[in-house]
Formats: structure tokens, sequence, C-alpha cells
């Protein structure tokens, strides 16, 4: 009933169905596995939720959530939380799908899920986002547990969120429960590093790739879409490694500096301000134009479906660093293989976020706290060991980056699958 509701709204550009479209091409290299595709395309549990709040003005409103448990023969389900005014149940599906691939292509002991609200949380005060979070943490408290489903931060949702459903979850359920998300303040049993480790995951596995491709870091230069958790890290450890950051797109502007801009400044802005907009030595150029920029490297970490065919003829790049889940359409999949250039896909080039959310829900567990420096080390092994073996998969089987790192995924899932067999 929901799949066939979702098959009525087939269109490119629809992030389930680019999903479903990256399992089709990864069918031909599963063997026998293959049996089980058909996990892969139908999500386990898909929860929706109304989340009525009391807003500052008196009146009453009603925003919608959703929880989808794509996968759980891992693991326990995995994934953040995003708030966003476009969320749609098929979004939080396909990038459900992506976690549970992402989680077993660095070989995590987890399932995978997501979650979204649907509201522009730029909207809400302080207090009405809290109650929206709450109120949706209490509504999905069915489905999340320290062993059940470990949602964390996505797309505007942070550390203070986190904190806000650890304590709803912990209210209801009469215990101290800090391993029930990931992302949460490092004062409330979160972890170093966690902030910056999707970015920091985008850099390392960039670096890996620019090594095998000769492509010297120290003097490339990088475009970024998307100065957020993932595209600001990013920028800064590309940065201080002697690359120049040549053009960032945020929501509101794409601002460009063939000489580099100071990523310091940048950062800076988009802390105090939130926008980037003025800041120095840079000109502002049409959002368009942000893929016909000049440059060796192109970092999409937005939203999904930015890099469509047409746009994947235009960029200048010889490697794209997935830091977004999902932003490349099949199609323009196609174009940059005929182009010869290297994509690092999403589920493993933004992995690090997850990387180091496991090592929190681990700590947690055990109430003993890594260092920074022992959790840097055992993010860059983790990540870099991954894509080295998704390089040798791709070289033995002739495939895409894409196409070998789904093959790794889902032999692991389809194995899982198989070992414990169909109930009842
Ligand atoms: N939202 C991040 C992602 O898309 C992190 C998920 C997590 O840490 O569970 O990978």
């Amino acid at each position: 009933m929901l799949l066939s509701y979702v098959n009525a709204h087939k269109k490119s550009g629809n992030a389930w169905q680019t999903y479903l479209a990256q399992i089709d091409r990864v069918i031909p290299y599963l063997g026998e596995l293959a049996k089980w595709e058909q996990s892969l395309r139908h999500p386990k549990r898909i929860l929706i939720v109304d989340v009525p709040i009391e807003m500052d003005d008196g009146n009453v409103h009603h925003f919608e959530g959703f929880r989808v448990q794509h996968n759980l023969s891992r693991g326990p389900g995995k994934g953040g939380l995003r708030i966003h005014q476009d969320v749609t149940l098929e979004e939080v599906m396909a990038l459900a799908g992506w976690m549970t691939i992402k989680n077993a292509a660095v070989n995590l002991p987890y399932g995978g899920a997501k979650g979204g609200i649907r509201v522009d949380p730029s909207t809400l005060s302080m207090k009405e986002l809290e109650k929206v979070t709450r109120r949706y943490t209490s509504e999905i408290g069915l489905l999340i547990g320290p062993t059940k489903d470990i949602p964390a931060p996505d797309v505007n949702t942070n550390s203070q969120i986190m904190a806000w459903m650890m304590d709803t979850y912990s209210m209801n359920s009469g215990t101290t429960a800090t391993g029930v998300v990931t992302g949460k303040p490092v004062d409330l049993g979160g972890s170093l590093g966690r902030t910056k480790a999707t970015g920091r995951g985008v850099f390392m596995t960039g670096c890996e790739a620019a090594r095998r491709m000769n492509l010297n870091i120290s003097n490339a230069r990088v475009a970024i879409q998307g100065f957020g958790n993932v595209g600001s890290a990013a920028a800064e450890l590309f940065a201080a490694a002697g690359a120049k950051v040549v053009c960032i797109q945020d929501q509101f502007c794409t601002v460009f500096n063939h000489h580099g801009i100071d990523i310091t400044a940048a950062v800076k802005a988009h802390e105090e301000k939130g926008r980037i907009d003025d800041v120095a030595n840079t000109e502002r150029i049409n959002a368009e134009a942000f893929w016909d920029v000049d440059c060796d490297i192109l970092i999409p970490a937005a939203l999904e479906s930015q890099l469509t065919a047409a746009r994947a003829q235009r960029i200048k790049a010889k490697l794209v660093l997935e830091g977004a889940n999902g932003p490349t359409l099949p199609e323009a999949d196609d174009v940059l293989n005929d182009r010869g250039i290297n994509v690092v896909p999403d589920v493993i080039c933004n992995a690090g976020g997850v990387i180091v959310s496991y090592f929190e829900w681990v700590q947690d567990f055990s109430s003993f706290f890594w260092t920074e420096n022992e959790i840097n080390q055992r993010l860059d092994n983790i990540i870099v060991q991954a894509l080295q073996r998704i390089f040798e998969v791709a070289d033995k089987l002739k495939v895409s980056l894409r196409v070998a790192a789904f093959t790794v995924a889902c032999e692991r899932i389809l194995m899982a699958r198989q070992l414990r067999g169909l109930y009842p």
C-alpha cells in the first residue's frame, strides 16, 4: 500500500527512486545473494507521527514527523534526524536506505534508519523547536532505544537537539539513557571529535582518492556546495592542507575567489551571522554558475539530487566528494563515468559522522571515554581502509566506486539476512 503510494510519485530527482536505481545497478554483482535483494527495496518499518505543539502565540500547530527503519539485519537502526520544510516520507526512506548501505560499507554493527520532521526550523523560536523535538521523540519512543534504533544529528539538527531527545527518552523510560542518541554535547556523554567527524571523513577519503589519481591536495582548487557542519569542517581541513577553496555556496549565496577564500573568515561569518555573503575578498556569483567553476575537487555537501546530468556535463573537477547524502542522480553518474571523473560516493565519503557516532555509543555503553587523538586515528584508519577495499573491488569488477561500495555493503547485509533466515 505504502510502496504503491510511493511508486505513484515516481519522478527523476526523487531520492527514493535514486536509491532504487542504485540498487538495480548492484544486483548483477551479488551472485546467489541477489535472491534476497527485495529486502533492500522494502523498508522494514515506517512510523508517521503527528507532532502538535502550542506555539509562542498560543495557537496550536501540527507538524508531520517520520522515523524509517530501513533494515535491521546487521544491528540496531542508526541514522540521523533531519528537520527541514521539504522533508517527505520518500526522502526519509531513501536516507534510511543509504544509512543501511553506509553502515555496512564501513562495517559498523548497525542497520539503517532515518528520521525527519517537516518544518523550517528558522521559523521556530528556541522554545518551539524544543517542544517539536520533545513531542516527536516521545511519539517515536516505541521505535528508538540504545539497542533498538539510535538517532543522531543531520540537516538542521545539532547537539542541543540530541540533548533534548536524550532527556525526553530518559524521562519517559525512567533511566538516564545516554546511548539512545549520538552527537550529544560532550558534557552529556557525547564524543570528542563528533562534530567535525563527517567533514574529516570527506577530507580523508578525498586525500586517499587524490593520492591514487596523482592529484596534489596542497595546490588543488576546491568548490564546496553547503557550508553547514559538513562543508565547513571539510573546508577547514582542505585549507589547512594548502588547498585553495575557490568557491562556496550556501542556501543564500555563492561566493568565489580564484586565489582561495579565507576559510577562517567564512567560518566566523557563518557562526556569527549564519551566512557568508559579505566575507572579504570574495565575489558573488550566480548560484547556477557554481557548477561551471574551474576547480579540481567538487564537494556537494548540501542536499540530495543536486548533480543532474546537465550539471555533470559542465563541471570542471576531476574528483567529486559526496559530503551530502544522495547528491548525484543516476543519469549524472553515467555522465561522470563517461567523462572519467572520479566520484567518492556518499556511503563512504560522509561515513565519518556515523563512525564517530559508533565510537560515542561504545563509549556510552562502557562509560569509558577516549581522547580526541584516539578518536581521530581510529576514524582515519576505518574510513581509509574501507575506501581502499572499495577501490580494490572497483578495480576487480571494473565498476564505479559507487557500485563497488554498494557491492561490498550489500554482500554484508544480505549475508546477514540469509544467515538469520526468514521468521517464522
Ligand atoms: N546524519 C549522519 C549521516 O547521514 C550521521 C548519522 C549518525 O551518526 O547516525 O550519516
